[in-house]
């Protein structure tokens, strides 16, 4: 029987076959690993019996989506309300029947909109789910396990989605890592959404930028300095980060501004 295995290091799923892949590319690349116990593999099916999603606002129009128990790398994705339809940003590997239905009781999904590889996880699930388009950039195309012409790749520094939201392409992690600007968040004065390309740091007065989280990798000076210019152009008080009460709540793009002012000066430059 053929199965969409998912990979049980980044959560990623995988094209039908009988066999599990020999190789997970993305863990295998200097961003990720493979875990202690060698390459392992479940399936939707399986996770499913296992685990399940929890639920829970992070700010009012901002729902969050988590697995519990922990699954891969532990992200939770965020359903943003809009006028015209919502965008689940981000993404998570396990979508079930409650998930289903928990999300379309608060309106469905429009748009799936991902920050970078490590979250594509079973991205071609939930758009099938949900009728969604999938918005990847096109520079992080090579890192697609399960293609599906539900995906549309955008090229260029940002592209403008429905109510005034607009995907910016910061690079830095990966290079077509993607940020979301929402100007209707943080009551009208405007919110990042930033997955790990900005990610919120234990003080979350302050983020970090980094090529590796779990390998510990710098980004350098130049990487830096392009991920605030192409942010510097949006207004934005609040930041939410991937992972639960990761965010920013206040005067966020100061906070982005002397994190890299820190940064740059840690690494010397
Ligand atoms: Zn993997
Ligand atoms: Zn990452």
């Amino acid at each position: 029987m053929e199965n969409y295995f998912i990979c049980v290091q980044c959560g990623t799923q995988f094209p039908a076959a009988a066999k599990p892949p020999r190789h997970c590319p993305i863990c295998e690349d200097q961003r990720q690993y493979v875990g202690h116990s060698g390459q392992e593999w479940t399936t939707l099916k399986r996770l499913a019996a296992s685990h399940c999603n929890r639920f829970e606002n992070e700010a009012p129009e901002l729902l969050g989506i988590g697995t519990n128990p922990g699954f891969a790398i532990g992200q939770r994705a965020l359903l943003l309300h809009s006028p015209s339809g919502n965008v689940l940003w981000d993404c998570i590997s396990l979508v079930d029947n409650n998930t289903v239905a928990e999300v379309k009781a608060h309106g469905g999904i429009r748009a799936v909109a991902i920050s970078h590889p490590h979250f594509y996880s079973s991205m071609v699930e939930w758009s099938e789910r949900f009728g969604a388009e999938i918005l990847l950039h096109t520079w992080d195309r090579e890192w697609v396990m399960r293609d599906s012409p539900r995906i549309r790749f955008w090229e260029g520094e940002t592209e403008p989605l429905f109510d005034g939201l607009t995907l910016i392409n910061c690079g830095g992690h990966f290079e077509g890592g993607t940020v979301l600007h929402w100007p209707a968040g943080a009551g009208g004065k405007g919110a990042l959404l930033t997955g790990d390309i900005i990610q919120v740091v234990q003080d979350r007065r302050y983020v970090s930028f980094m090529r590796s989280y779990p390998n510990l990798i710098p980004l350098g000076p130049a990487a830096i300095s392009r991920i605030l210019k192409t942010i510097e152009p949006f207004c934005f008080e609040q930041i939410y980060g991937a992972w639960w009460k990761a965010n920013v709540l206040s005067d966020a793009k100061a906070a982005v501004a002397r994190s890299a002012q820190r940064y740059l000066h840690a690494i010397g430059a």
